[in-house]
């Protein structure tokens, strides 16, 4: 299960209004990506999503279900940071175990659950290092896996490669791509890479100024931009 739905969403800092009321749908087991220029509000809409912000009007429903005033570690989701939010000084397996730890759940459980991600995540052989021993795709792997053990009804990204080199992000990029296709479950990722947005998403939505400029597939977007920004910003001829 991962069906997420906005009902006039909001979200205001102060007198500045960074999301006005907005729609938005993600159907279970979606790729959906979130791209536009920086400060046009993703990382907010995404945070509103995870609970990480309080919206300032309307209705999330996680499954059917109003998660509006659920606090983030009730709403079943796992948003994944960059690899850098690693605790330097646990090995890969305790930083995977972390959250399962933190929730009180059983050894056997935790174990289960840790083989099954370092499998997904071809981790199996690094999980006693330390992330220091590792390499940045596999430093971003061990923040995947992390989210993986919890087995939330979705995957929140925001900006995981953005601090990675080119190089290694096309590779990571696939990476969360095949992962998407083995898990089955609702992935929303933030980007303000166009390549991005048009090589790993099912769904786009183009975001500015926190309004929803279009939201589509690669293709509609790229035949049918709404408007001159979606054309620039998706690289479209029109
Ligand atoms: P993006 O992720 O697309 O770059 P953000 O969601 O981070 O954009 O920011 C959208 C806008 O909201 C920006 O103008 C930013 O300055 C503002 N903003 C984000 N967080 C806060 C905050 N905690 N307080 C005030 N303004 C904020
Ligand atoms: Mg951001």
């Amino acid at each position: 299960m991962g069906r997420i739905t906005l009902e006039n969403v909001q979200k205001r800092f102060g007198e500045v209004e960074v999301i006005p009321p907005l729609n938005l749908t993600i159907e279970d087991g979606e790729f959906v990506v979130f791209v536009g220029p920086s400060g046009c509000g993703k990382s907010t809409l995404l945070r509103l999503i995870a609970g990480l912000e309080d919206v300032s009007g309307g209705e999330i429903r996680i499954d059917g279900r109003p998660a509006t005033d659920l606090p983030p570690a009730k709403r079943g989701l796992a948003m994944v940071f960059q690899s850098y939010a690693l605790y330097p000084h646990m090995s890969v397996r305790k930083n995977i175990a972390f959250p399962l730890k933190m929730a009180g759940m059983d050894q056997a459980e935790q174990d289960r659950r840790i083989a099954k991600a370092a499998e997904a995540l071809n981790l199996t052989d690094y999980l006693d290092r330390r992330p220091g021993q590792l390499s940045g795709g596999q430093r971003q792997r061990v923040a995947i896996g992390r989210a993986i053990v919890r087995e939330p009804a979705a995957f929140l990204f925001d900006e995981p490669l953005s601090n990675l080199d080119a190089a290694l992000r096309v590779g990571m990029r696939m990476e969360i791509s095949e992962l998407h296709t083995t898990l089955a479950t609702t992935m929303i990722y933030v980007t303000h890479d166009q390549v991005e947005a048009m090589t790993m998403a099912d769904k786009i939505v183009v975001l500015r100024a926190g309004n929803i400029e279009q939201v589509g597939t690669p293709l509609d977007l790229y035949r049918e931009p709404r408007n001159v920004f979606v054309a620039g910003f998706i690289g479209s001829p029109k």
